[in-house]
């Protein structure tokens, strides 16, 4: 059995310690493995994760309220690339590097850098997107060498349980799964993993954070976000309106970049809001309800109260309980309310207008967040420009969000949105560590060594000139003076 189901009234912190134990103790040997050959059981691995596809969308959908489109396009479609990604870039991107070592002052050495798996990473995870997040970083951590405990997130534990089962039938203990809230997530940090992996809210990142500071277990996190989509005087109307509402409503807007603030420019504005909340109101039908009644709250809290300041709403209406909350789309937001500056997680955006690009800039950047932004306009070169100046950790031109599923490409952001990276090469830097091994072929005392004299010395100014200036003049002399120096060390010991 790769759970602990039927063990809850174990106290959290026996079961996250023998989690981690029985992870550290299966990791030895699969990290003795070559890249190739966990490459190639994670390519069995990935079958049993893909077998009944369309069953596990549906109980996916089940659990999130996701719509089946949405299932099967941002949770189980990218699955199978990540693994061919990994299993075929992976090895190599694993390769040791030869790193550079003088050969003149230092010879006879090499150096190799290579990337050691961290051991045990503990992967905590969200509920908005309960296989496609985890899977992000279980495949290229495991095929680095690592063992993973995976914690899923308690409002939907489902997708998390049979993902590590699939995985645990053809891996083994190097994938397990940590069933619990909180509680458990903070007693996996306390069974001393090697690396966390945390993805969600910046308010519990921090607690993460502060936890494994105060262990010395390095952690990557992925928090919240608060995207801004920046239109440009010159964007497509329609294609822009299309693209800003996906936006906004994809997985009902608890998509940690959604688009939840829209910055337009005055020239467009008369016609691309009329064309957004054409949008919007046409994407109702596709909007499902909220995951919890909680989330809800927060989203009506944020609308009531911008009302309250003087906002309009441009489409929607706080509905009932029993009504699923329709796209909100405000305007005139008061740039301190709760709706501009913190991440509401719903399908609801508030929109500004603004004379000219630094005023949209300013716009985008007046926010803590910074995980994802886009730019939408049709002279490309301004567009990039523009981007440049976003502080976000991602900026996509005339698109929004989309890349989360391609496994080439980093997931990251700055500021309150985190420090972690999943996805990419990039992601390598976190789930291994960097080890150097340095051979020396070299016979003859180093100059460096004892005794020293002055002639030591004259080696290193000569060492440092070489290095400033380079030149054939400065290596001969650097020649010269390490016969000096030899012969004084020489001397030294009599010979
Ligand atoms: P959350 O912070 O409430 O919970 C996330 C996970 O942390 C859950 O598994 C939870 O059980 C666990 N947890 C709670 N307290 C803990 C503690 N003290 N120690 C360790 N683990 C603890 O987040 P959520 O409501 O599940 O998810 C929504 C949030 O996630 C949003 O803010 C969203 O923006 C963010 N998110 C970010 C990304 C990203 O890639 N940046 C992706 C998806 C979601």
């Amino acid at each position: 059995m790769s759970t602990v189901q039927g063990q809850a009234n174990l106290p959290n912190a026996a079961t996250a310690v023998e989690l981690v134990a029985r992870a550290r103790a299966a990791q030895q040997a699969w990290a003795a493995q070559t890249a190739e050959q966990r490459a190639a059981k994670l390519r069995q691995a990935q079958d049993a994760v893909l077998a009944r596809a369309g069953e596990r969308a549906e109980r996916i959908g089940a659990e999130t309220h996701k719509p089946l489109a949405e299932s099967y396009s941002s949770e189980v479609l990218g699955v199978a690339d990540l693994f061919n990604y990994w299993c075929k870039h992976g090895p190599e991107l694993l390769k040791p590097r030869k790193g550079k070592v003088p050969s003149l002052e230092m010879p006879g050495k090499s150096a190799w850098v290579e990337r050691l798996p961290r051991g045990v990473v503990v992967c905590i995870s969200p509920w908005n997107y309960p296989v496609s997040l985890p899977m992000r970083t279980i495949v290229p951590a495991l095929l680095a060498g690592n063992a993973v405990v995976l914690k899923p997130s308690e409002i939907t534990p489902t997708p998390g349980g049979w993902l590590v089962d699939a995985l645990h039938s053809a891996l083994g203990d190097v994938i397990l799964v940590a069933e619990g809230d909180g509680a458990m997530g903070a007693a996996l940090i306390g069974a001393g993993p090697d690396q966390v992996v945390f993805t969600g809210s910046t308010r519990t990142g921090r607690k993460v954070a502060v936890a494994c500071a105060e262990r010395g277990i390095p952690c990557d996190l992925e928090l919240g976000g608060k995207d801004c989509a920046v239109v440009l005087d010159d964007a497509a109307i329609e294609r822009t309106a299309a693209g800003v509402a996906w936006g906004i409503l994809t997985n009902a807007g608890q998509n940690c970049s959604g688009i939840e603030r829209v910055a337009v420019h005055a020239a467009v504005a008369d016609r691309f809001v009329p064309a957004l909340v054409r949008e919007l109101e046409r994407a109702a039908a596709d909007v499902p309800e909220l995951v919890t009644p909680a989330q809800r709250r927060i989203v009506e809290e944020h609308v009531r109260d911008a009302l309250g300041r003087g906002a309009k709403l441009l489409t929607g209406e706080l509905t009932p309980p029993e009504r699923p909350l329709p796209p909100l789309l405000l305007a005139e937001v008061d740039r301190d309310a709760p709706a501009w500056k913190d991440e509401s997680f719903g399908p609801v955006a508030v929109l500004a207008i603004a004379k000219d690009d630094a005023a949209l800039i300013a716009l985008a950047n007046d926010s803590r967040y910074g995980l994802g932004a886009s730019v939408w306009g049709s002279d490309l070169e301004r567009a990039e420009r523009v981007a440049r100046q976003v502080r976000s950790g991602m900026v996509w031109v005339n698109n929004h969000s989309f890349t989360g599923a391609l496994p080439d490409l980093p997931w990251v952001g700055v500021g309150d949105s985190g420090t972690g990276v999943t996805n990419s090469p990039e992601a390598l830097e976190h789930l291994t560590r960097p080890h150097l091994l340095v051979i020396d072929k070299a016979s003859a005392i180093e100059a460096w060594w004892y005794p020293y004299g002055p002639a030591m010395v004259d080696l290193m100014k000569t060492v440092i000139d070489r290095q400033r200036s380079g030149g054939l003049g400065a290596t001969l002399r650097t020649l010269k003076a390490l016969k000096t120096r030899t012969a004084e060390m020489n001397r030294a010991r009599g010979k």
